[in-house]
C-alpha cells in the first residue's frame, strides 16, 4: 500500500466517523515555545487549553513533523526520521477513551478490501499508563485484547506531554510484532525494535505547567475538557504495509535513497556504514527539501540552524559515500520534489526557489569542508600522535572560529575517528569569545545608548546559538 494511499484511508475512515478533515499546519510552528511542529497535536493546542473554539469537536489531519532529538537515530535505527508525517484523530470535549481505543483497533485490524489496514490481531500489543485501569479495561473487556499482550508502563513512556508547559496526559500505544527475526520476545517492554510502535493515543486531559523533563513535571489542573489526540506515524505504517525492513525503504524515501546511491555508484545492503549513510542523505533531504519549502532559510540560529544541520550532514554523508568534489544535492532535490509531491504539490510550484537555497547551502559548505577538513585531519593526526583519545578544545575551538566548522560536524569527525572532543574546554573557550565581544562592546558605547539591555540580549542570543540543534524542538514521546 503507497504512503499516500494510507493517508487517503486513515482520513476517510475517521470522516466517515464523524472528523473534519483539516490540512497540515506548517511545520513553522506558530506556537512560540516550538521551533519546529514536532507533533501532530501542536496546531490545536490552543483548543485543547480551551483557549480558542475548534472549528468541529473531531478533527482530522496528516501533520508534517520534525523532531530534531532523534537526528542521532536516523539510519541507525529502522524508525527514526527527521521529517516524517503523523496522521491523527482528535476530539475536543466530544469522545474520550471508550471510542478512542475501539476507534483505533477497528482501522488497524479492519479489512483492507475493507478500508482498513488488515493487521492479524495476534501481532498486536498495547501498552497502557501502570494506573490506568480504565485503559486496560477497555482493550481487554470492550476490544478483546488478552491480558498477556497488554503491558503497563511508567511516566517515561505512557505519559505524553510537548517537553514544555501545555496539555497532557496518560497514553496507550500500539505496537506490531515484526516477529522473532527482529528481535526478543516479550512485547514492547522487551523489545522496541522487533515490537513497532505505530500509534500513540493520547488521553489529554491534564494542564501541566511547569515541565522539566520528561518525567518530571508539575500537573496544575485538569484541562477544560477531556480530550484525545492520537498519533500514527505514517512512514512506520508505510513499512509495515510494504514489507520492507525500516522507514527508509518506504516507498517515497527509498527513491531518494536509491538515487543518491545511484549518483555515488554505492550499492545499498553491502556495507552497513555505506548503509547508515545512505539513509541519513535520504531522510535528510526528504526533511531539508520539506523545511525550506515552508519558508525556513539555513542560518546560524534557531530553526534556520536545524535546516542547516540537516542539510549540512547529508551532504557531508554524501562525501562519506565517495562523493569528493561532486554536487549531488540538486539531482537529489528533484528527487525529493518529485516523489513528494504527490502529497504536497506546492513543492513542484516552488521548485526553483528550493533548490536555490540548497545548491546555495551546497556551495558554501563544501568550501568550509575543503578549507576544514585538512586542518581537521592534522588536528587528528597530531592528537593520535600524542597518543591522546581526545581532540583538543583549542582545537575545536579553533575550526568553529576560523573555519566555520560547527561543533556538532567536529564532534561527528572525531567519532568516526575513534576520538572524543574536549567539549567543555570548547564551551569553555566560546563563552571567554563571547565575554570579550561584550567587553568590547560596553566598551565602545555609542551615544547614550544603556549597553546593559544589549548584554542581556547578546546573552539570550548567545545562549540560542550555544543551544543549538539538541534544544530546538521539545523532546516529544
Ligand atoms: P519512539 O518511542 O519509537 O521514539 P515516540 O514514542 O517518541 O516513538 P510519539 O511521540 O508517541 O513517538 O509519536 C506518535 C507516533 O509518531 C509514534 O507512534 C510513531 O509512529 C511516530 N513517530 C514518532 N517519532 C518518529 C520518528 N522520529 N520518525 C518516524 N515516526 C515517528
Ligand atoms: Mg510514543
Ligand atoms: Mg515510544
Ligand atoms: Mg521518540
Amino acid at each position: 500500500m503507497e504512503s499516500a494511499e494510507i493517508a487517503r484511508r486513515f482520513l476517510r475512515f475517521f470522516e466517515e466517523r464523524g472528523h473534519t478533515v483539516v490540512p497540515s499546519a506548517s511545520l513553522v510552528a506558530e506556537d512560540p515555545t516550538l521551533l519546529l511542529v514536532p507533533a501532530g497535536m501542536v496546531p490545536f493546542k490552543p483548543y485543547f487549553l480551551g483557549q480558542r473554539t475548534p472549528p468541529a469537536s473531531r478533527l482530522v489531519s496528516v501533520q508534517k513533523c520534525i523532531r530534531t532529538p532523534d537526528i542521532d537515530e536516523v539510519g541507525k535505527t529502522t524508525r527514526h526520521a527527521t521529517f516524517f508525517q503523523m496522521l491523527g484523530n482528535f476530539s475536543f470535549g466530544d469522545y474520550f477513551k471508550a471510542q478512542a481505543i475501539p476507534f483505533a483497533w477497528e482501522l488497524l485490524t479492519r479489512s483492507e478490501s475493507d478500508g482498513g489496514f488488515g493487521f492479524p490481531e495476534e501481532r498486536l500489543w498495547v501498552t497502557v499508563y501502570e494506573d490506568d485501569d480504565e485503559a486496560a479495561d477497555i482493550w481487554h473487556k470492550t476490544v478483546g485484547v488478552p491480558l498477556d499482550r497488554i503491558q503497563r508502563r511508567g511516566l517515561a513512556d505512557n505519559y505524553w506531554h510537548m517537553g514544555v508547559p501545555g496539555p497532557g496526559g496518560p497514553c496507550s500505544e500500539i505496537y506490531y510484532d515484526r516477529g522473532p527475526e527482529y528481535g526478543r520476545e516479550g512485547g514492547p517492554v522487551a523489545d522496541e525494535n522487533r515490537y513497532l510502535e505505530v500509534w500513540n493515543n493520547v488521553f489529554m486531559q491534564f494542564q501541566l505547567s511547569a515541565v522539566r523533563n520528561k518525567v518530571d513535571f508539575d500537573i496544575a489542573g485538569e484541562l477544560p475538557s477531556k480530550n484525545i489526540d492520537t498519533g500514527m506515524g505514517l512512514e512506520r505504517m508505510a513499512a509495515i504495509l510494504q514489507g520492507v525492513d525500516n522507514i527508509y525503504e518506504i516507498d517515497t524515501t527509498y527513491k531518494i535513497l536509491d538515487r543518491a546511491a545511484e549518483l555515488t555508484r554505492t550499492k545499498y545492503g553491502r556495507d552497513s556504514r555505506a548503509d547508515v549513510s545512505l539513509r541519513v542523505v535520504a531522510d535528510h533531504t526528504r526533511a531539508g527539501v520539506m523545511l525550506v519549502a515552508d519558508g525556513v532559510l539555513p542560518s546560524n540560529e534557531g530553526r534556520g540552524y536545524v535546516l542547516r544541520r540537516i542539510l549540512r550532514r547529508s551532504i557531508r554523508n554524501l562525501r562519506l559515500l565517495g562523493a569528493g568534489e561532486e554536487r549531488y544535492m540538486h539531482e537529489l532535490t528533484a528527487t525529493t520534489i518529485d516523489v513528494m509531491g504527490e502529497l504536497y504539490p506546492e513543492l513542484r510550484a516552488d521548485a526553483a526557489n528550493i533548490h536555490t537555497v540548497i545548491d546555495a547551502e551546497e556551495t558554501s559548505f563544501l568550501g568550509t569542508l575543503r578549507t576544514g577538513t585538512a586542518i581537521f585531519d592534522a588536528a587528528v593526526e597530531e592528537s593520535k600522535r600524542k597518543g591522546a583519545v581526545t581532540l583538543g578544545g583549542d582545537q575545536a575551538f579553533q575550526l568553529h572560529d576560523t573555519y566555520g566548522f560547527p561543533i556538532d560536524l567536529t564532534l561527528e569527525m572525531a567519532g568516526e575517528q575513534g576520538l572524543k572532543v574536549d567539549e567543555e574546554g570548547f564551551r569553555r573557550l566560546m563563552k571567554e569569545q563571547r565575554d570579550r565581544a561584550k567587553a568590547d562592546a560596553a566598551a565602545k558605547k555609542t551615544g547614550n545608548a544603556d549597553i546593559s539591555v544589549f548584554s542581556g540580549m547578546l546573552e539570550k542570543a548567545g545562549r540560542v546559538d550555544f543551544l543549538g540543534y539538541d534544544h530546538t524542538t521539545a523532546e516529544a514521546n
